[in-house]
């Protein structure tokens, strides 16, 4: 199956594909977990991309083109895998389409209001990459990863002025992505609540039916 997930920022695309790609042994590749690594260890790409998800803005489509047809090419996708962040314009959908094909794509739907709620509460694993809530999803011990232990951050991209700029850009430049889907038949739609389990088996279903 070779999946993607589409949503806004906050909507639990990072946590639904995580959970998933365990059940279904598919990785699950997050552009934005990939620059963020990028970052941390000061490659060439990691500090072009730097200013633009500092500013809420998307890093160009040429860049993020490139590191999704590397891992594309590796081992571990053979069987499928889902796409967590990736495509998030109409030019970048329009470059996989050209790279492989996709089976279906899953928008996870999701009220502003809680989309609010949800980034301002984030922490994520500085080590792992893993996501949880203050509200919502707490971790077993405050700040401490469940699955490694790693310390648990807040985002400087969750501050709220900069969530306010991921949310334009994402109206702008990534919904009109579901109408690129639907034309191909592929799309499902999965309303994203609280109840993670009740969520994953909405997920589950639209990705069999
Ligand atoms: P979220 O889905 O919570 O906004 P991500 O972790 O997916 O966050 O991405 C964080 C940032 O990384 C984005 O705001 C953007 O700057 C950059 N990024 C991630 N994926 C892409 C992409 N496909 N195209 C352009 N920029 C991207
Ligand atoms: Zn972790």
């Amino acid at each position: 199956m070779n999946l993607i997930f589409l949503g806004a920022p906050g909507a639990g695309k990072g946590t639904h594909a995580e959970i998933l790609s365990r059940e279904i042994h598919i990785p699950q590749i997050s552009t934005g977990n990939m620059i963020r690594e990028a970052l941390k260890s000061g490659t060439e790409m990691g500090l072009k991309a730097k200013a633009y998800i500092e500013a809420g803005n998307l890093v160009p489509d040429e860049v993020v083109i490139g590191i999704i047809r590397e891992r594309l090419n590796r081992d571990d996708c053979k069987n499928g895998f889902i796409l967590d962040g990736f495509p998030r314009t109409i030019p970048q959908a329009e470059a996989l389409d050209k790279m492989i094909r996709i089976d279906r794509v899953i928008d996870i739907e999701v009220p502003e209001s809680l989309i609010l709620r949800r980034l301002s509460g984030r922490r994520v694993c500085g080590s792992c990459g893993a996501s949880y809530n203050i509200h919502t999803r707490k971790p077993k011990v405050e700040g401490v990863c469940d699955t490694c232990g790693g310390t648990l951050v807040q985002r400087k991209d969750d501050q709220p002025e900069t969530v306010k700029a991921r949310l334009k850009v994402y109206h702008e430049q990534t919904e009109p992505l579901t109408g690129y889907y639907k034309k191909q038949g592929k799309l499902r739609t999965v309303h994203g609540s609280d109840d993670t389990a009740a969520t994953h088996r909405d997920i589950l279903n639209a990705v069999e039916a």
